[in-house]
């Protein structure tokens, strides 16, 4: 970046990587001008970019500012390449960049890059929490929240940047080289931004395209799309399965069997995470049955983000306590606390009905589900199947609790298992968890997971989850 002194730097987007971004090329030296397409009242941020002398155009993307003079472009991962700016620059040939091909120049800390169509922020700070187990000292950033390029400012030598990258953020590189690369899985999203699945697919693959043979590419097994990648990197592979035995990478011993097969292993007690380097040293991590994080897709993210890990030098065996004991992202299916057995659970962001059969299939103890919130006009019928096979006990709150209690009696659930919090936003919540425990015995799962929005009783899913929690807490 500092190649870019005395000459014309345009950023495009004013959210808080662009305000980052601005702020560091303006102190090099370059010659900045920012620009967003948001009218000037919703634009709070341009205040404090022109006190420092950088200019900001608001309200459209007049393809003027890009010209023969421009050395460099840096857009928001969000602004289309159609948009004027991007479409002058790419015809000027003016390179074109993201925030993260810029972080990438100035790390002086090695980087692991996180990305996949899901599970990436639940593994970066999953990877943020094992290597501070470990004794390291990682910075997690990126797409998970904090600018890439600002935290890439203050990290040194010792420091691990660990940093969540979107598809979005990934198109926009153009030699970014992370030390480890982790993919997790590749599912068919995000069509309409990147306009076809080889666009898509060429954006994930972009965060190998510069690694050499020094670097580690971290790699899901078990997902075609890895599958088909993996012989055409540079990188030594570093793979992780749940389904197959692997010489070197992190799996799980017995694996799970294959989609297809019968399941009848799957109860089994015994399953270990296991560490193999490649030469015969194996290395158990931990049973699989102990990590707290429920859900066989976070049984992924954790052999994923220790694999991770390994790749970057962490002692395999500190690794242990933190796949055991990670709470999760908040209000995602987070773990609050075990009580009398009683294992706690917060959901607060399932806000549809199928947030909340993806939550209720992760667990695979008996549940009492907290659910209700605002009546946005759901088909709730949706969870009657879910209602009938996998619920101990419901306890409904809130707009919506008389459709999802007839819900319950439709699926057969015996009154006396089903319970109504009432809809007073000041105790609902706590009533709801009293009920909750009272339905439930040592070795279940009390569950807040809504599928209805909170704005019926809260001002946020945020407030509702920390209620719920406060609740579990003082129980
Ligand atoms: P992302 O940051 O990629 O959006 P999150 O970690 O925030 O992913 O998880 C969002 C949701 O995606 C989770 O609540 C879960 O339902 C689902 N999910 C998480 N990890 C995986 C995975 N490895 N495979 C499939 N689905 C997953």
């Amino acid at each position: 970046p500092s190649a870019y002194r005395d000459r014309k730097v345009v950023v495009l987007g004013l959210a808080r990587s662009g305000v980052a971004v601005a702020k560091l090329f303006h102190r090099l030296g370059a010659d900045v001008v920012v620009n967003d397409r948001k009218p000037r009242e919703d634009s709070p941020e341009a205040g404090e970019l022109e006190a420092l002398g950088i200019p900001v155009v608001c309200g459209s993307h007049p393809q003027e500012l890009v010209g023969s003079t421009t050395a460099l472009l840096v857009k928001n991962p969000g602004i289309p390449y159609s948009a004027p700016p991007v479409a002058a620059a790419l015809e000027l040939g003016v390179e074109v960049v993201t925030e993260v091909e810029v972080a990438g120049h100035l790390s002086a800390a090695p980087i692991i890059g996180i990305t996949g169509s899901n599970g990436k922020t639940t593994t970066t700070t999953w990877i943020g929490e094992m290597l501070k187990a470990a004794g390291r000292k990682p910075v997690v950033a990126g797409n998970i929240g904090r600018p890439l390029c600002e935290a890439a400012q203050e990290v040194s030598a010792d420091d691990v940047l660990v940093a969540e990258l979107s598809s979005f953020q990934l198109k926009g590189t153009t030699s970014f080289r992370p030390r480890v690369a982790l993919l997790l899985n590749l599912a068919e999203t995000h069509l309409d931004y990147h306009g076809s699945m080889d666009d898509y697919a060429a954006s994930k693959a972009k965060l190998f395209a510069h690694q050499t043979e020094e670097d580690v590419a971290v790699l899901n097994a078990d997902d075609p799309f890895c599958a088909e990648l993996a012989p055409r990197l540079r990188a030594r592979l570093l793979p992780f399965s749940l389904k197959q035995r692997l010489e070197r990478g992190v799996c799980v011993e017995p694996p799970f069997p294959a989609d297809g097969q019968a399941d009848e292993a799957a109860a089994e007690p015994q399953r270990m995470i296991v560490y193999r380097d490649g030469s015969g040293r194996e290395l158990p991590l931990l049973p699989a049955a102990e990590v707290i994080l429920p859900g066989r897709h976070n049984l992924a993210n954790a052999l994923a983000a220790a694999a991770a890990c390994i790749a970057i030098g962490a002692e395999p065996q500190a690794l242990a306590e933190p796949l055991r004991r990670f709470g999760g992202v908040e209000h995602r299916l987070e773990f609050v606390r075990e009580a009398d057995g009683v294992r706690y659970y917060n959901d607060s962001k399932a806000t549809n009905p199928t947030a909340t059969t993806t939550a209720v299939g992760s667990l695979d103890r008996p549940i009492v589900l907290i659910a209700g919130g605002l009546d946005r006009g759901s088909d709730y019928m949706e969870l009657l199947p879910l209602f009938r096979s996998r619920l101990k006990g419901l306890v409904v709150l809130g707009q919506t609790r008389g459709k999802l209690a007839r819900v319950a009696e439709l699926a057969g659930m015996p009154d006396s298992r089903v319970a109504d919090a009432g809809e007073d936003a000041e105790s609902s919540i706590a009533q709801a968890v009293r009920l909750a425990a009272s339905l439930a015995e040592p070795g279940d799962a009390v569950l807040l997971s809504p599928a209805c929005a909170s704005w019926d009783m809260f001002p946020s899913y945020e407030v509702r989850g920390d209620m719920f929690k406060d609740s579990a807490h003082t129980l």
